[in-house]
Protein backbone atom coordinates (compact mmCIF):
# COMPACT_ATOMS: atom_id res chain seq x y z
CA UNK A 1 0.00 0.00 0.00
CA UNK A 2 1.05 3.41 -0.96
CA UNK A 3 0.09 7.37 0.32
CA UNK A 4 -0.99 9.39 -2.97
CA UNK A 5 -1.99 13.10 -2.01
CA UNK A 6 -3.50 11.85 0.92
CA UNK A 7 -5.14 8.76 0.06
CA UNK A 8 -3.86 5.14 1.08
CA UNK A 9 -3.63 3.10 -2.48
CA UNK A 10 -2.46 0.25 -3.89
CA UNK A 11 -0.29 1.44 -6.32
CA UNK A 12 0.77 5.36 -7.33
CA UNK A 13 1.31 6.32 -10.76
CA UNK A 14 2.23 9.31 -12.79
CA UNK A 15 1.09 10.33 -16.11
CA UNK A 16 4.30 9.48 -18.60
CA UNK A 17 4.86 12.97 -19.61
CA UNK A 18 4.44 14.68 -16.49
CA UNK A 19 6.95 17.14 -15.92
CA UNK A 20 8.67 15.39 -12.91
CA UNK A 21 9.01 12.39 -16.12
CA UNK A 22 10.34 14.85 -18.80
CA UNK A 23 12.56 17.27 -16.89
CA UNK A 24 13.14 14.81 -13.45
CA UNK A 25 11.63 17.32 -11.44
CA UNK A 26 10.45 15.06 -8.40
CA UNK A 27 11.98 16.18 -4.91
CA UNK A 28 12.14 13.45 -2.61
CA UNK A 29 13.44 12.26 0.65
CA UNK A 30 14.34 8.67 2.03
CA UNK A 31 13.78 7.81 5.91
CA UNK A 32 14.59 4.79 7.68
CA UNK A 33 12.89 2.87 10.17
CA UNK A 34 14.79 0.79 12.88
CA UNK A 35 13.77 -1.97 15.04
CA UNK A 36 14.98 -0.74 18.92
CA UNK A 37 13.33 -2.49 22.19
CA UNK A 38 11.05 0.00 22.59
CA UNK A 39 9.40 -0.75 19.36
CA UNK A 40 9.74 0.41 15.45
CA UNK A 41 10.92 4.26 15.20
CA UNK A 42 12.17 6.19 12.63
CA UNK A 43 15.38 8.12 12.58
CA UNK A 44 15.31 12.10 12.66
CA UNK A 45 11.27 11.65 10.61
CA UNK A 46 10.91 15.71 11.23
CA UNK A 47 14.40 16.22 9.34
CA UNK A 48 14.08 14.18 6.40
CA UNK A 49 10.49 15.75 6.21
CA UNK A 50 12.22 19.02 7.02
CA UNK A 51 14.69 18.56 3.81
CA UNK A 52 12.02 17.76 1.64
CA UNK A 53 10.11 20.82 2.10
CA UNK A 54 13.57 22.97 1.95
CA UNK A 55 14.20 20.90 -1.18
CA UNK A 56 10.60 22.29 -2.53
CA UNK A 57 10.72 25.97 -1.45
CA UNK A 58 14.35 25.70 -3.45
CA UNK A 59 12.68 24.59 -6.56
CA UNK A 60 9.80 26.92 -5.70
CA UNK A 61 6.99 23.70 -5.73
CA UNK A 62 4.21 23.57 -3.24
CA UNK A 63 2.62 21.48 -1.31
CA UNK A 64 -0.55 20.73 0.40
CA UNK A 65 0.89 19.46 3.37
CA UNK A 66 2.60 20.67 6.60
CA UNK A 67 5.48 18.80 7.76
CA UNK A 68 3.75 17.01 10.94
CA UNK A 69 0.93 15.91 8.25
CA UNK A 70 3.77 14.33 6.31
CA UNK A 71 5.21 12.85 9.00
CA UNK A 72 2.16 11.27 10.32
CA UNK A 73 1.09 10.09 7.30
CA UNK A 74 4.60 8.16 6.49
CA UNK A 75 4.21 6.38 9.96
CA UNK A 76 0.59 4.93 9.35
CA UNK A 77 2.02 3.77 6.49
CA UNK A 78 4.87 2.12 7.80
CA UNK A 79 1.95 0.63 10.27
CA UNK A 80 -0.69 -0.28 7.60
CA UNK A 81 2.17 -2.29 5.59
CA UNK A 82 2.45 -4.02 8.70
CA UNK A 83 6.38 -4.00 8.56
CA UNK A 84 7.58 -4.65 11.89
CA UNK A 85 10.80 -5.30 10.88
CA UNK A 86 13.86 -2.29 9.56
CA UNK A 87 11.64 -0.40 6.73
CA UNK A 88 12.36 2.48 4.05
CA UNK A 89 10.40 5.15 2.94
CA UNK A 90 10.62 7.27 0.55
CA UNK A 91 8.43 10.54 -0.09
CA UNK A 92 8.27 11.89 -3.77
CA UNK A 93 6.95 15.28 -4.19
CA UNK A 94 6.46 15.93 -8.28
CA UNK A 95 4.53 18.03 -10.63
CA UNK A 96 2.00 15.63 -12.51
CA UNK A 97 1.02 18.28 -14.43
CA UNK A 98 1.35 16.67 -18.63
CA UNK A 99 3.27 18.66 -20.96
CA UNK A 100 5.95 18.92 -23.03
CA UNK A 101 7.14 22.35 -22.28
CA UNK A 102 9.84 23.03 -19.69
CA UNK A 103 8.01 26.11 -18.54
CA UNK A 104 5.24 24.50 -16.02
CA UNK A 105 2.22 26.43 -15.28
CA UNK A 106 1.30 24.66 -11.83
CA UNK A 107 3.62 24.69 -8.98
CA UNK A 108 1.41 22.40 -6.60
CA UNK A 109 3.43 19.47 -6.53
CA UNK A 110 1.99 15.81 -5.24
CA UNK A 111 3.30 13.87 -2.66
CA UNK A 112 3.22 10.13 -3.09
CA UNK A 113 5.07 7.84 0.17
CA UNK A 114 5.86 4.57 -0.12
CA UNK A 115 7.47 1.97 2.59
CA UNK A 116 9.14 -1.37 2.23
CA UNK A 117 11.02 -3.29 3.82
CA UNK A 118 15.07 -2.39 4.63
CA UNK A 119 16.82 -4.17 1.58
CA UNK A 120 20.03 -2.95 1.85
CA UNK A 121 22.54 -6.06 2.73
CA UNK A 122 25.31 -6.84 0.11
CA UNK A 123 28.06 -6.30 1.87
CA UNK A 124 28.56 -6.75 5.74
CA UNK A 125 30.37 -3.87 8.02
CA UNK A 126 33.09 -5.93 8.28
CA UNK A 127 33.44 -6.53 4.41
CA UNK A 128 33.51 -2.49 4.23
CA UNK A 129 32.73 -1.58 0.60
CA UNK A 130 35.24 -1.59 -2.26
CA UNK A 131 35.46 1.79 -4.24
CA UNK A 132 37.38 3.40 -7.06
CA UNK A 133 37.07 6.96 -8.79
CA UNK A 134 35.50 7.44 -11.93
CA UNK A 135 35.67 9.52 -14.84
CA UNK A 136 32.21 11.37 -13.80
CA UNK A 137 32.48 14.50 -11.85
CA UNK A 138 29.85 16.24 -9.23
CA UNK A 139 28.97 19.63 -10.73
CA UNK A 140 29.38 22.55 -8.95
CA UNK A 141 26.86 23.85 -7.05
CA UNK A 142 26.29 26.57 -9.32
CA UNK A 143 25.33 23.97 -11.53
CA UNK A 144 23.24 21.37 -10.02
CA UNK A 145 22.04 22.09 -6.48
CA UNK A 146 23.50 18.95 -4.95
CA UNK A 147 21.97 20.59 -1.39
CA UNK A 148 18.52 19.28 -2.30
CA UNK A 149 17.55 15.58 -3.12
CA UNK A 150 16.19 16.45 -6.22
CA UNK A 151 15.96 13.61 -8.69
CA UNK A 152 17.81 14.80 -11.62
CA UNK A 153 20.71 15.60 -9.17
CA UNK A 154 21.59 11.74 -9.49
CA UNK A 155 22.37 11.45 -13.56
CA UNK A 156 25.70 11.85 -12.18
CA UNK A 157 25.81 9.34 -9.16
CA UNK A 158 23.66 6.76 -11.92
CA UNK A 159 26.64 7.00 -14.41
CA UNK A 160 29.19 7.09 -11.63
CA UNK A 161 27.40 3.61 -9.61
CA UNK A 162 27.41 1.75 -13.19
CA UNK A 163 31.08 2.74 -14.04
CA UNK A 164 32.25 1.48 -11.06
CA UNK A 165 30.09 -1.53 -10.87
CA UNK A 166 30.75 -2.36 -14.28
CA UNK A 167 34.55 -2.42 -13.11
CA UNK A 168 34.02 -4.96 -10.25
CA UNK A 169 33.73 -2.56 -7.98
CA UNK A 170 30.74 -1.78 -5.03
CA UNK A 171 30.41 2.11 -5.37
CA UNK A 172 32.55 4.99 -6.63
CA UNK A 173 34.05 7.94 -5.20
CA UNK A 174 32.92 11.19 -6.57
CA UNK A 175 35.53 13.95 -7.19
CA UNK A 176 34.22 17.66 -7.92
CA UNK A 177 34.97 19.50 -10.77
CA UNK A 178 38.61 20.89 -8.25
CA UNK A 179 39.05 17.20 -8.32
CA UNK A 180 38.41 16.74 -3.92
CA UNK A 181 36.34 13.58 -3.08
CA UNK A 182 32.92 15.03 -2.25
CA UNK A 183 30.88 12.47 -1.80
CA UNK A 184 29.78 8.33 -2.68
CA UNK A 185 27.19 7.99 -5.46
CA UNK A 186 24.15 8.37 -2.26
CA UNK A 187 26.45 8.42 0.49
CA UNK A 188 28.38 11.35 2.30
CA UNK A 189 32.78 10.48 3.30
CA UNK A 190 34.61 10.55 6.31
CA UNK A 191 38.20 10.12 6.63
CA UNK A 192 40.58 9.48 9.77
CA UNK A 193 43.89 10.94 10.10
CA UNK A 194 46.02 11.17 13.30
CA UNK A 195 42.73 10.48 15.06
CA UNK A 196 40.08 12.89 14.01
CA UNK A 197 37.86 12.85 11.59
CA UNK A 198 37.50 14.89 8.40
CA UNK A 199 34.63 15.33 5.76
CA UNK A 200 33.90 17.72 2.95
CA UNK A 201 31.94 20.86 4.65
CA UNK A 202 28.15 21.42 3.18
CA UNK A 203 29.60 24.58 0.86
CA UNK A 204 31.17 21.73 -1.64
CA UNK A 205 28.83 20.03 -3.63
CA UNK A 206 27.91 17.31 -1.41
CA UNK A 207 23.99 16.67 0.01
CA UNK A 208 24.06 17.49 3.62
CA UNK A 209 23.29 13.94 4.62
CA UNK A 210 21.12 13.57 8.12
CA UNK A 211 23.30 10.84 8.98
CA UNK A 212 26.42 13.23 8.29
CA UNK A 213 25.21 15.40 10.28
CA UNK A 214 24.85 12.87 13.28
CA UNK A 215 28.05 11.31 13.07
CA UNK A 216 29.61 14.67 13.49
CA UNK A 217 27.21 15.25 16.61
CA UNK A 218 27.75 11.76 17.77
CA UNK A 219 31.89 11.89 17.44
CA UNK A 220 31.40 15.34 19.70
CA UNK A 221 29.49 14.02 21.96
CA UNK A 222 32.21 11.17 22.26
CA UNK A 223 34.93 13.43 22.45
CA UNK A 224 36.46 13.00 19.00
CA UNK A 225 37.23 15.68 17.14
CA UNK A 226 35.76 16.40 13.24
CA UNK A 227 36.85 18.91 10.94
CA UNK A 228 35.38 20.05 8.50
CA UNK A 229 37.21 20.70 5.03
CA UNK A 230 37.61 19.97 1.55
CA UNK A 231 39.11 16.22 1.08
CA UNK A 232 42.02 16.17 -1.87
CA UNK A 233 42.94 12.48 -3.22
CA UNK A 234 46.08 12.37 -1.57
CA UNK A 235 44.16 12.93 1.91
CA UNK A 236 42.19 10.15 1.00
CA UNK A 237 44.57 7.58 -0.21
CA UNK A 238 46.55 8.31 3.24
CA UNK A 239 43.72 7.73 5.69
CA UNK A 240 44.30 5.71 7.92
CA UNK A 241 40.14 4.89 7.95
CA UNK A 242 37.27 5.63 5.67
CA UNK A 243 33.58 5.39 5.98
CA UNK A 244 30.71 6.65 4.28
CA UNK A 245 27.66 7.79 5.88
CA UNK A 246 23.50 7.62 4.69
CA UNK A 247 20.06 6.29 5.42
CA UNK A 248 20.29 3.41 3.85
CA UNK A 249 23.57 2.25 4.88
CA UNK A 250 24.00 4.09 8.43
CA UNK A 251 27.72 4.11 8.59
CA UNK A 252 29.78 1.56 6.58
CA UNK A 253 33.76 1.30 6.38
CA UNK A 254 35.22 1.92 2.56
CA UNK A 255 38.09 -1.43 2.53
CA UNK A 256 39.30 -0.22 -0.95
CA UNK A 257 39.92 2.93 -3.12
CA UNK A 258 41.11 1.74 -6.52
CA UNK A 259 44.20 -0.63 -5.92
CA UNK A 260 44.80 0.13 -2.01
CA UNK A 261 42.80 -1.85 0.84
CA UNK A 262 42.19 0.04 3.92
CA UNK A 263 41.04 -2.13 7.67
CA UNK A 264 38.11 -1.26 9.48
CA UNK A 265 39.57 1.18 12.06
CA UNK A 266 39.42 1.28 15.53
CA UNK A 267 37.25 5.03 15.46
CA UNK A 268 34.81 3.73 12.50
CA UNK A 269 33.80 0.56 14.99
CA UNK A 270 33.49 3.29 18.14
CA UNK A 271 31.18 5.85 16.03
CA UNK A 272 29.13 2.28 14.83
CA UNK A 273 28.62 1.41 18.57
CA UNK A 274 27.53 5.28 19.28
CA UNK A 275 25.20 5.24 16.52
CA UNK A 276 23.50 1.84 17.58
CA UNK A 277 23.20 2.95 21.07
CA UNK A 278 20.62 5.53 19.60
CA UNK A 279 18.56 2.67 18.61
CA UNK A 280 18.79 0.85 21.60
CA UNK A 281 17.28 3.85 23.26
CA UNK A 282 20.28 3.99 25.86
CA UNK A 283 22.13 6.96 24.20
CA UNK A 284 21.55 10.64 25.40
CA UNK A 285 20.20 11.52 21.36
CA UNK A 286 18.06 8.78 21.29
CA UNK A 287 14.80 10.37 22.55
CA UNK A 288 15.45 13.47 20.35
CA UNK A 289 16.26 11.71 17.09
CA UNK A 290 13.74 8.77 17.28
CA UNK A 291 10.19 8.75 16.56
CA UNK A 292 7.49 6.15 17.35
CA UNK A 293 5.18 4.65 14.89
N1 LIG B 1 24.76 12.14 -0.58
C1 LIG B 1 23.81 11.87 -1.50
C2 LIG B 1 24.02 12.34 -2.90
C3 LIG B 1 22.66 11.14 -1.15
O1 LIG B 1 21.72 10.87 -2.05
C4 LIG B 1 22.53 10.68 0.18
C5 LIG B 1 21.32 9.86 0.57
N2 LIG B 1 20.26 10.63 1.00
C6 LIG B 1 23.52 11.01 1.12
C7 LIG B 1 24.63 11.75 0.71
C8 LIG B 1 23.39 10.63 2.57
O2 LIG B 1 22.37 11.41 3.16
P1 LIG B 1 21.48 10.86 4.36
O3 LIG B 1 22.43 10.52 5.46
O4 LIG B 1 20.59 11.98 4.71
O5 LIG B 1 20.77 9.67 3.84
Amino acid sequence: MMWLDGEFVETATVPAFSHSVNFGSCVFDTARVYNTPEGPAFFRLGDHVKRLLDGLDFVGFTLAYSQEEIAAASKELVAKNGLSGEAYVRMNAFLAEEGMRLAHKANRASLAIAASPLAYFDRSFDEGLKCCTVKWKKAPRDCVPSQIKLAANYVTSFFASREARANGFDDALMADSKGNISEGCVQNIFIVRNNRLITPPTTEPILPGITRDSMIKLAGNAGIPVEEKPLNFQEVLSASELFFTGTAIGIMPITQVNEKSFKVGGLTKQLRAEFEKVFSCKHAFSEKWLSFL
